[in-house]
């Protein structure tokens, strides 16, 4: 099964995908983590983005396209994957399916977590302090100020592709506001559907 989550920032992405990876046996796989793995090890690609990331703008398409074909190619991705945060921009959902064509297969559902925009601040400065009090050290980008930008890249570049994939048949709506326990209930009730 290979599926997308798609979202705002601060929508729960990266918390339904973690948990429906391991329910479902499937790779999470997360472009936002790749690219804090490849700014901490000091890589050409995570010398390249770490102030972008920091910022909140959003990678050139070239750099995270190649990430995920690189990734996608890998044995372990073969049962299936989770896409969080892939893609953001009309020119990476294209080159997905280029992608997916190639290797003769093809994305099972686009899952949007729709949240309220008041909600979202609240989420990302909740997710710091609890970084914080577990004693590790924030996302860089988990802060007021960035948070708008990241809010305006996704509504300018990444929300256009819930027309995309509406147009395609695969969007399916579900409501991020609720408990994380129900979202995820619900992500499997459409799965099951
Ligand atoms: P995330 O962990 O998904 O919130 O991503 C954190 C940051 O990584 C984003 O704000 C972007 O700067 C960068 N990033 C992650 N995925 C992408 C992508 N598909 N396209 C461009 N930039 C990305």
């Amino acid at each position: 099964m290979k599926l997308i989550l798609l979202g705002p920032p601060g929508a729960g992405k990266g918390t339904q995908a973690e948990t429906l990876a391991k329910r479902r046996g499937l790779v999470q796989l997360s472009t936002g983590e790749m690219l804090r793995a490849a700014v901490k090890a000091g890589t050409e690609i995570g010398r390249k983005a770490e102030a972008i990331m920091k910022s909140g703008g959003l990678v050139p398409d070239d750099v995270v396209i190649g990430i995920i074909s690189d990734r996608i190619a890998e044995p372990d991705c073969a049962n299936g994957f989770i896409l969080d945060g892939f893609p953001r921009t009309l020119k990476q959902a294209a080159a997905l399916d280029q992608l997916l064509d190639s290797k003769g297969t093809i994305l099972d559902a686009v899952i949007e977590l729709k949240v309220d925009d008041d909600a979202l601040l609240a989420r990302i400065e909740n997710r710091a302090r609890e970084t914080i009090a577990a004693g590790g050290t924030p996302r860089a980008d988990d802060n007021a100020e960035a948070l708008k930008t990241r809010l305006m890249a996704y509504y300018k570049e990444t929300s256009p592709l819930i027309g995309y994939y509406f147009a395609q048949g695969k969007l399916q709506t579900i409501d991020g506001m609720a408990p994380i326990a129900e979202v995820g209930r619900q992500i499997d009730a459409l799965l099951a559907a």
